[in-house]
């Protein structure tokens, strides 16, 4: 195994030091180390984060792997600075048994390029009418601890109950997809100036809101977790900081999407909550289904309450929700494109947009939290003395413009094609070993 020496890198922001990397652990931090067997990294300029964790991530293995596989979305991610994601359960088979979750977590072992944590299902086959095999799942090789329907919400109150009840002896957790789906029949896109506007059927913020409300207080009669997938509304954030007053336990994530754009860039506009990369960018068209995604793109109000409740701590992660899709479900009219948005390789660029260079925040919300949640060891801690070397290198300065050609995602839904973004993944390390270096994939 190659002895690493990382030479003048500023570890989550402090003055800059040298680290040794050595068997898989970070052996030895301080300045001017000397390692004569070490291959000799200058990061002068870079700073080292913990490896980013990604709670919400559709990696399409088994069933759609002509869009992603387990080893593509896992380079995908490296190349973004992860080590670890979290695969959402709603693959072809669904991950609903202890064989499918074991055979994703198998891949992912195999791919050896992050750490994949296969997330079980809820209930059978997503069809929200009983329960999967959640203990089974828990007790499988593939250390089960999420469960989500994700992609569909676990919309029965009774069912609900009873999966954070049975969850609660494993210290598990249910993440929601929270959309009431009587109130989203037929939505195409957040219901608003704009769905009227263009003619689309609305997908209403109170179908989020509601359901959000519901299971905080279910979570608080049974006294289990609950986590709460991609809150997109600025009153899904009032009904989160409510119930954490309480002491409800519940966690909550944002997407980088919902955190950048508005429902604004389906009718063409390149109405961004970033002035600095609006300034650059613009939408190709109106109608463009690359902005088509569940929950919907929302209002300038929700993305300012989004990004204040992302800071203040109210939303305690930023998820991808990495959802490719093969060219013929996404290039086709909007009504019939898939909804979802690639974002593996983008988020920290994004997260640097939205929070600045706070690397200590960007830490707690891409990499301590939610490995914290998932109940990841080995990840999501900072790198020093004897902690396993899972880290990631970003240069701050650089600029790079995104080509969906060039991403090692299989799909190309990326939703800033030609958009100029800060920052660069320059190197990752698993374990000690690179999975990335000068920006490109070792394997
Ligand atoms: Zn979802």
């Amino acid at each position: 195994m190659t002895a690493y020496l990382i030479r003048n890198v500023s570890v989550v922001g402090a003055a800059p030091t040298d680290l040794l990397i050595r068997d898989g652990v970070v052996a030895e931090t301080g300045v001017g180390l000397t390692a004569p067997d070490a291959t000799v990294l200058d990061a002068t300029g870079l700073v080292a984060l913990p490896g980013l964790v990604d709670l919400h991530t559709h990696l399409r293995e088994p069933g759609r792997e002509d869009a992603e596989t387990v080893e593509s979305g896992s380079r995908a991610a490296a190349l973004g600075g992860y080590t670890a994601v979290c695969a959402m359960a709603n693959t072809s088979p669904v991950a609903d048994t202890a064989g499918v979750v074991e055979q994703v977590w198998r891949l992912g072992r195999e791919a050896g390029l992050v750490d994949v944590q296969p997330i079980g299902a809820v209930t059978v086959g997503l069809a929200g009418e009983r329960l999967a095999e959640l203990g089974a799942m828990a007790d499988s090789a593939a250390r089960v601890r999420i469960f989500s329907d994700d992609g569909h919400c676990v919309a029965d109150p009774m069912l609900m109950r009873r999966a954070l009840e049975y969850v609660k002896a494993f210290d598990g957790v249910i993440a929601q997809h929270a959309e009431e789906p009587r109130l989203t029949e037929g939505a195409q896109m957040h219901e608003g100036e704009v769905s009227t506007r263009l003619g689309l059927t609305g997908w209403p913020a109170v179908a989020e809101e509601a359901i959000i409300a519901r299971d905080v207080l279910l979570a608080e009669h049974v006294g289990s977790r609950l986590h709460v997938c991609h809150v997109s509304t600025a009153g899904s954030v009032e009904v989160l900081r409510h119930a954490k007053a309480r002491g409800v336990r519940v966690t909550a994530e944002v997407t980088p999407h919902h955190l950048l754009l508005t429902d604004e860039v389906v009718s063409g506009r390149s109405e961004l909550a970033s002035p600095a990369l609006a300034n650059n960018w613009s939408p190709a068209a109106s109608y463009d289904p690359v902005f088509k995604v569940n929950p919907p793109l929302r209002t300038a109000g929700d993305v300012a309450a989004l990004r204040a409740a992302l800071a203040e701590g109210v939303i305690d992660i930023i998820a991808t929700d990495h959802a490719p899709h093969a060219v013929e479900d996404k290039e086709c009219e909007w009504a019939y494109a898939r909804p979802g948005m690639l974002g593996l390789e983008t988020a920290l660029s994004i997260a640097l947009d939205v929070l600045g260079p706070q690397w200590d925040l960007i830490a707690e919300r891409m990499s301590r939290a939610p490995a914290r949640i998932a109940g990841l060891d080995g990840h999501g801690v900072d790198p020093a003395p004897g902690v396993p070397a899972n880290l990631t290198l970003v240069d701050p300065a650089a600029r790079r413009i995104i080509e969906p050609a060039e991403l090692a995602s299989r799909s190309r839904n990326t939703p800033y094609a030609r958009m100029t973004l800060p920052g660069r993944i320059v190197a990752t390390f698993l374990r000690g070993e690179p999975t990335v270096l000068d920006g490109k994939a070792v394997k």
